[in-house]
């Protein structure tokens, strides 16, 4: 066993910790490269094992077989959340403006419901998703009338320079071969093309003080674990220039804290998710946006958002 970045053979233990979710039963351990740094887990597990690792609705914020609150301050709430959500997206969204002209194509790799890419559809660009777990890609599709193509984005058939973006948001740390989906991004992007990626940061400073308590290590569903050190070297290995490094995103840090702080099973809102315990979520979210703000500002917010470009 040896690092997929720089090759080294010694491989330290870091820590290990068991499923935060409580789906895969065990514990899970992370070996750092005591050369270039890259964390990930060992052993990695074979493809056949990861899809046993994924609920239904995995990071979907919208699974339909929850219970809906008809009460109308619930509601409200919901609504608010939601639409802070879109307000802090439409900060990224600014950024990609100004690299890629409307009607641009972007694709979007593991998409989700297709939140973030019906945003970018209402803005005027040519928009496709990938997504692995069906039940979500059939969301995207019927709820924005998105072209989602499920399965696994190595095996999705796009043309070569065919795409102006391609965006890995929370994507990257799931694969058992980052680097072959780097490739795989650089093989549909243009000459130039963009690519803009999320990851949790394990140089971040959540990380240091909660260490296996850590909402963000996602045993074992999160294979490789990146600071922005690693990742540049992940893309200059894979043929991409990073552009820009920012360590701040309200949409994720505070909600990281507050599950490392009230660490609980039903996060992907599973049917049994009262509305309540999702307003306690929110709430404590928003208190925590200062010492978020703080630990960003110092260089070690708890996810990396990087935008590249092909080389
Ligand atoms: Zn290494």
């Amino acid at each position: 066993m040896s690092c997929l970045l720089c090759q080294c053979q010694d491989l330290r233990p870091l820590l290990s910790a068991e499923d935060n979710l409580k789906i895969v039963p065990g514990r899970f351990n992370l070996v750092i490269c005591q050369n270039c740094g890259l964390v990930f887990l060992h052993p990695l597990p074979s493809s056949e094992q990861i899809k046993g690792y994924y609920p239904e609705y995995y990071c979907s914020r919208e699974n339909p077989k929850n219970p809906v609150s008809t009460h109308n301050l619930f509601a409200w709430i919901k609504q608010l959340e939601k639409d802070l959500r879109n307000f802090l997206l439409q900060r990224e969204i600014r950024h990609i403006q100004k690299l890629i002209n409307k009607g641009g194509r972007i694709l979007d790799v593991g998409c989700g419901s297709g939140e973030l890419l019906a945003l970018f559809k209402a803005k005027g660009y040519e928009v496709y998703g990938v997504e692995v777990l069906p039940e979500l890609a059939r969301l995207a599709r019927e709820r924005f009338g998105l072209e989602v193509r499920q399965g696994d984005f190595l095996a999705s058939g796009y043309p070569a320079d065919y795409f102006d973006l391609v965006i890995f948001y929370h994507v990257l740390e799931h694969l058992p071969e980052p680097d072959l989906g780097l490739a795989e991004a650089k093989r549909v992007l243009k000459k130039g093309g963009f690519l803009l990626l999320q990851v949790p940061n394990i140089a971040s400073y959540q990380f240091r003080i909660f260490k296996q308590r850590w909402f963000a290590l996602e045993l074992p569903r999160h294979l490789y674990h990146f600071s922005p050190t690693t990742l540049e070297l992940l893309l200059k290995n894979t043929g991409f220039e990073p552009l820009r490094i920012r360590h701040f995103s309200i949409r994720n840090n505070p909600l990281i804290l507050a599950f490392t702080l009230f660490p609980r099973q039903n996060y992907h809102r599973l049917p049994h998710s009262p509305d309540m315990s999702w307003i306690f979520d929110f709430v404590l979210a928003l208190s925590l946006v200062p010492f978020t703000t703080l630990e960003s500002l110092a260089g070690g917010g708890a996810t990396i958002t990087l935008t590249a470009r092909s080389t």
